[in-house]
């Protein structure tokens, strides 16, 4: 997976950029699919700054609702497993006063 955009704003001060720098892969885990685990592979460009006053001299694209700065999951599995934290108490104790809402905010 890559992404199609011709350039990306930089993550310091926005200005987009077309300048890349270099290309590297990121491999992501996503949400199991099937009971598999998933590995999603992105094909990510980094950009060089077009601002002179910018302290950030290069930086990563972002895909939006795919990758994060520095994340190894995609966000819909951060969520999921932010949830599983979150509502842990219900998921071993389904009876306890943390009642089927909760459950159902486990369920990805
Ligand atoms: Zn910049």
């Amino acid at each position: 997976m890559r992404a199609k955009a011709a350039g990306a704003a930089c993550s310091g001060c926005r200005r987009r950029s077309l300048r890349v720098h270099a290309r590297y892969q990121r491999q992501l885990a996503d949400l199991p699919f099937g009971g598999r685990r998933v590995r999603v592979v992105v094909h990510v460009r980094r950009f060089k700054c077009a601002n002179s006053r910018c302290a950030q001299s290069t930086f990563s694209e972002q895909i939006p609702g795919l990758t994060t700065p520095f994340a190894r999951r995609t966000p819909p599995l951060t969520k999921a497993l932010t949830n599983v934290a979150l509502h842990w108490p219900a998921v071993l104790d389904p009876g306890s006063r943390h009642d089927s809402r909760c459950r159902a905010a486990v369920t990805c």
